[in-house]
């Protein structure tokens, strides 16, 4: 079975989550192990596989998506001056759920 730690544990509700912000079909939250200082995760709440799949499955959530990612990329840069924004597919992708990193620091390397 493939890895879907968002539809598995997050949306499960199986571990707490510092949320950042919340609509109807996306959740951004601070990432439960961060890899970096600042690191906030933003997914669908509905299992999607990635950036790809979104974009040709479900054409009609690129807009509040991107209003979500808009508003946690503003806030994060407002609070530390800049940040990353990044999403991964295919073998360099963990998690088999579409999830964004926005982040901001050096790595954590305890992890
Ligand atoms: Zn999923």
């Amino acid at each position: 079975m493939e890895n879907d730690f968002y539809c598995d544990v997050i949306l499960k509700g199986k571990v707490k989550i510092n949320k950042v912000l919340e609509t109807e079909n996306f959740l951004a939250y601070h990432h439960t192990k961060p890899a970096w200082a600042v690191h906030i995760i933003v997914i669908p709440k509905f299992h999607v596989l990635n950036l790809s799949e979104l974009i040709l499955n479900h054409k009609d959530m690129i807009p509040e998506m991107m209003d979500i990612l808009q508003k946690v990329v503003i806030k994060t840069e407002q609070d530390y001056g800049g940040c990353r924004l990044t999403t991964n597919t295919g073998n360099v992708q963990n998690s088999k759920h579409l999830h964004w990193h926005i982040y901001v620091g050096d790595m954590n390397m305890d992890l």
